[in-house]
Protein backbone atom coordinates (compact mmCIF):
# COMPACT_ATOMS: atom_id res chain seq x y z
CA UNK A 1 0.00 0.00 0.00
CA UNK A 2 1.35 3.46 -0.68
CA UNK A 3 1.80 6.00 1.80
CA UNK A 4 -1.50 7.44 3.15
CA UNK A 5 -1.83 10.54 4.43
CA UNK A 6 -3.04 11.57 7.53
CA UNK A 7 -5.95 13.03 6.14
CA UNK A 8 -7.19 10.12 4.37
CA UNK A 9 -5.93 7.81 7.94
CA UNK A 10 -8.34 10.35 9.99
CA UNK A 11 -11.02 9.82 7.69
CA UNK A 12 -10.84 5.85 7.39
CA UNK A 13 -10.71 5.75 11.18
CA UNK A 14 -13.58 8.35 11.37
CA UNK A 15 -15.31 5.49 9.51
CA UNK A 16 -13.90 2.93 11.26
CA UNK A 17 -15.39 4.22 14.49
CA UNK A 18 -19.02 5.02 12.67
CA UNK A 19 -19.40 1.46 11.55
CA UNK A 20 -18.18 0.08 14.92
CA UNK A 21 -21.12 2.52 16.42
CA UNK A 22 -23.42 1.06 14.23
CA UNK A 23 -22.62 -2.90 14.79
CA UNK A 24 -21.99 -2.16 18.75
CA UNK A 25 -24.02 0.41 20.02
CA UNK A 26 -24.45 -0.54 23.49
CA UNK A 27 -20.83 -1.89 23.77
CA UNK A 28 -20.10 -2.38 27.68
CA UNK A 29 -17.17 -3.81 29.96
CA UNK A 30 -17.34 -7.44 29.79
CA UNK A 31 -15.70 -7.58 33.69
CA UNK A 32 -18.37 -7.66 36.61
CA UNK A 33 -17.47 -5.25 38.73
CA UNK A 34 -20.98 -3.61 40.26
CA UNK A 35 -20.01 0.07 39.62
CA UNK A 36 -17.64 -0.05 42.08
CA UNK A 37 -13.96 1.69 40.67
CA UNK A 38 -12.29 -0.44 43.43
CA UNK A 39 -13.63 -3.41 42.56
CA UNK A 40 -13.46 -2.46 38.24
CA UNK A 41 -9.78 -1.70 39.53
CA UNK A 42 -8.99 -5.49 40.70
CA UNK A 43 -10.93 -7.40 37.81
CA UNK A 44 -8.54 -5.34 35.09
CA UNK A 45 -5.31 -6.35 37.16
CA UNK A 46 -7.05 -9.42 37.30
CA UNK A 47 -7.60 -9.94 33.27
CA UNK A 48 -3.81 -9.57 32.26
CA UNK A 49 -3.51 -12.91 30.15
CA UNK A 50 -6.72 -14.11 31.22
CA UNK A 51 -10.26 -13.83 29.42
CA UNK A 52 -12.80 -11.75 31.78
CA UNK A 53 -14.96 -14.70 31.68
CA UNK A 54 -12.33 -16.22 33.81
CA UNK A 55 -11.93 -13.17 36.07
CA UNK A 56 -15.84 -13.23 36.10
CA UNK A 57 -15.96 -16.84 37.86
CA UNK A 58 -13.65 -15.68 40.47
CA UNK A 59 -14.29 -12.09 41.64
CA UNK A 60 -17.74 -13.52 43.06
CA UNK A 61 -16.06 -15.75 45.40
CA UNK A 62 -12.97 -12.83 46.00
CA UNK A 63 -16.04 -10.14 46.82
CA UNK A 64 -18.00 -12.71 48.96
CA UNK A 65 -15.06 -13.17 51.46
CA UNK A 66 -13.42 -9.76 51.41
CA UNK A 67 -15.96 -7.45 50.54
CA UNK A 68 -14.32 -4.29 51.53
CA UNK A 69 -11.05 -2.75 50.88
CA UNK A 70 -9.99 -3.19 54.38
CA UNK A 71 -10.91 -7.06 54.02
CA UNK A 72 -8.51 -7.27 50.77
CA UNK A 73 -5.89 -4.81 52.78
CA UNK A 74 -5.65 -7.71 56.15
CA UNK A 75 -5.53 -10.88 53.69
CA UNK A 76 -3.59 -13.53 53.16
CA UNK A 77 -1.53 -13.30 50.01
CA UNK A 78 -1.83 -17.15 50.10
CA UNK A 79 -5.87 -17.70 51.10
CA UNK A 80 -5.94 -14.97 47.70
CA UNK A 81 -3.80 -16.72 45.76
CA UNK A 82 -6.12 -20.21 46.06
CA UNK A 83 -9.32 -17.76 45.21
CA UNK A 84 -7.45 -17.24 41.75
CA UNK A 85 -5.86 -20.06 41.09
CA UNK A 86 -7.74 -20.98 38.06
CA UNK A 87 -6.48 -17.71 36.31
CA UNK A 88 -3.09 -16.80 34.82
CA UNK A 89 -0.36 -15.19 36.96
CA UNK A 90 -2.41 -16.04 39.86
CA UNK A 91 0.26 -15.91 42.72
CA UNK A 92 1.48 -12.23 41.12
CA UNK A 93 -2.14 -11.07 40.80
CA UNK A 94 -2.98 -12.01 44.70
CA UNK A 95 0.43 -10.17 45.80
CA UNK A 96 -0.57 -7.61 43.70
CA UNK A 97 -4.32 -7.27 45.20
CA UNK A 98 -3.58 -7.16 48.75
CA UNK A 99 -0.93 -4.79 47.97
CA UNK A 100 -3.43 -2.31 45.56
CA UNK A 101 -5.54 -2.44 48.46
CA UNK A 102 -3.08 -1.37 51.07
CA UNK A 103 -2.04 1.47 48.81
CA UNK A 104 -5.63 2.76 48.44
CA UNK A 105 -6.01 2.66 51.93
CA UNK A 106 -2.48 4.05 52.88
CA UNK A 107 -1.88 6.95 50.27
CA UNK A 108 -5.18 8.20 49.10
CA UNK A 109 -7.65 7.75 52.24
CA UNK A 110 -9.61 4.67 50.49
CA UNK A 111 -10.86 6.06 47.65
CA UNK A 112 -9.68 4.37 43.98
CA UNK A 113 -7.63 7.62 42.47
CA UNK A 114 -8.46 9.47 39.48
CA UNK A 115 -5.40 10.28 37.77
CA UNK A 116 -3.20 8.56 35.75
CA UNK A 117 -0.51 9.27 37.51
CA UNK A 118 -1.59 7.79 40.70
CA UNK A 119 -3.43 4.78 38.98
CA UNK A 120 -0.21 3.44 37.85
CA UNK A 121 1.39 3.79 41.47
CA UNK A 122 -0.85 1.14 42.20
CA UNK A 123 0.95 -2.74 41.95
CA UNK A 124 -0.10 -4.25 38.67
CA UNK A 125 -2.05 -1.10 37.32
CA UNK A 126 -0.40 0.27 33.92
CA UNK A 127 -1.39 2.58 31.60
CA UNK A 128 -4.31 0.32 29.95
CA UNK A 129 -5.97 -0.57 33.47
CA UNK A 130 -6.22 2.97 34.43
CA UNK A 131 -7.77 3.83 31.07
CA UNK A 132 -10.56 1.39 31.60
CA UNK A 133 -10.80 2.81 35.52
CA UNK A 134 -11.17 6.13 34.32
CA UNK A 135 -13.60 5.51 31.26
CA UNK A 136 -15.67 2.87 32.47
CA UNK A 137 -15.28 3.50 36.38
CA UNK A 138 -15.37 7.62 36.83
CA UNK A 139 -16.26 8.49 32.97
CA UNK A 140 -13.40 9.95 32.82
CA UNK A 141 -12.04 9.79 29.21
CA UNK A 142 -8.50 11.26 28.33
CA UNK A 143 -7.36 7.81 26.17
CA UNK A 144 -7.92 4.58 24.92
CA UNK A 145 -7.49 1.44 26.31
CA UNK A 146 -5.45 -0.71 23.87
CA UNK A 147 -4.91 -4.28 24.95
CA UNK A 148 -4.61 -6.86 22.88
CA UNK A 149 -7.52 -7.08 20.98
CA UNK A 150 -7.14 -3.09 20.12
CA UNK A 151 -3.53 -3.46 19.46
CA UNK A 152 -4.06 -6.26 17.09
CA UNK A 153 -7.09 -4.29 15.01
CA UNK A 154 -5.37 -1.18 14.80
CA UNK A 155 -2.29 -3.09 13.05
CA UNK A 156 -4.25 -4.93 10.77
CA UNK A 157 -6.49 -1.40 9.81
CA UNK A 158 -3.11 0.28 9.41
CA UNK A 159 -3.44 3.00 11.85
CA UNK A 160 -0.82 2.33 13.62
CA UNK A 161 2.67 0.23 13.65
CA UNK A 162 4.04 0.75 16.93
CA UNK A 163 5.53 -1.83 18.74
CA UNK A 164 3.98 -1.47 21.96
CA UNK A 165 0.49 -0.56 23.28
CA UNK A 166 1.63 3.23 24.81
CA UNK A 167 2.70 4.10 21.54
CA UNK A 168 -0.07 2.43 19.45
CA UNK A 169 -2.68 4.35 21.75
CA UNK A 170 -0.80 7.62 20.90
CA UNK A 171 -1.60 7.02 17.34
CA UNK A 172 -4.78 6.02 18.10
CA UNK A 173 -5.74 9.87 19.73
CA UNK A 174 -4.21 11.22 16.68
CA UNK A 175 -6.24 9.76 14.15
CA UNK A 176 -9.95 9.47 16.00
CA UNK A 177 -11.64 12.16 17.57
CA UNK A 178 -11.88 12.68 21.09
CA UNK A 179 -15.87 12.34 21.22
CA UNK A 180 -15.29 8.66 20.04
CA UNK A 181 -12.61 7.67 22.05
CA UNK A 182 -15.08 6.15 24.60
CA UNK A 183 -16.81 3.29 23.48
CA UNK A 184 -13.39 2.32 21.03
CA UNK A 185 -12.22 -0.44 23.58
CA UNK A 186 -15.81 -2.17 24.44
CA UNK A 187 -16.63 -2.32 20.55
CA UNK A 188 -13.12 -3.05 19.31
CA UNK A 189 -12.93 -6.09 22.26
CA UNK A 190 -16.27 -7.84 20.59
CA UNK A 191 -15.16 -6.80 17.39
CA UNK A 192 -11.90 -8.45 17.72
CA UNK A 193 -13.64 -11.86 19.19
CA UNK A 194 -16.39 -12.14 16.64
CA UNK A 195 -15.07 -11.17 13.19
CA UNK A 196 -11.35 -9.68 13.42
CA UNK A 197 -10.03 -12.71 15.21
CA UNK A 198 -6.31 -13.14 16.14
CA UNK A 199 -6.05 -16.75 14.83
CA UNK A 200 -8.57 -16.57 11.76
CA UNK A 201 -9.98 -13.03 10.87
CA UNK A 202 -13.25 -13.45 9.07
CA UNK A 203 -12.88 -11.12 6.40
CA UNK A 204 -14.96 -12.34 3.89
CA UNK A 205 -17.85 -11.23 6.49
CA UNK A 206 -16.12 -8.39 8.01
CA UNK A 207 -18.17 -5.36 7.86
CA UNK A 208 -14.60 -3.00 8.05
CA UNK A 209 -13.32 -5.27 4.67
CA UNK A 210 -13.34 -1.81 2.21
CA UNK A 211 -11.67 0.24 4.75
CA UNK A 212 -9.15 -2.45 5.94
CA UNK A 213 -5.57 -2.87 4.05
CA UNK A 214 -5.03 -6.42 5.37
CA UNK A 215 -8.49 -7.37 4.10
CA UNK A 216 -7.54 -11.57 2.66
S1 LIG B 1 -10.97 -7.17 6.80
FE1 LIG B 1 -10.07 -8.91 7.90
S2 LIG B 1 -8.13 -8.17 8.75
FE2 LIG B 1 -9.35 -6.38 8.16
S3 LIG B 1 -10.46 -5.77 10.02
FE3 LIG B 1 -11.80 -7.12 8.89
S4 LIG B 1 -11.42 -9.18 9.67
FE4 LIG B 1 -9.71 -7.87 10.34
Amino acid sequence: MARESMKSKRARALAVCERMGEHYPHAQPALDFGGDPFRLTIAVLLSAQTTDAAVNKVTPVLWERYPTIEDLAAANVEDISEILHSIGFFRTKAANCVKCAQMVLSEFGGEVPRTYEELQRLPGVGRKTANIVMNAGFGIVEGIAVDTHVFRIAHKLKLSNAKDPSKTEEDLLKLIPQELWEPVNHQWILFGREICNAKRPKCAECFLADLCPSCE
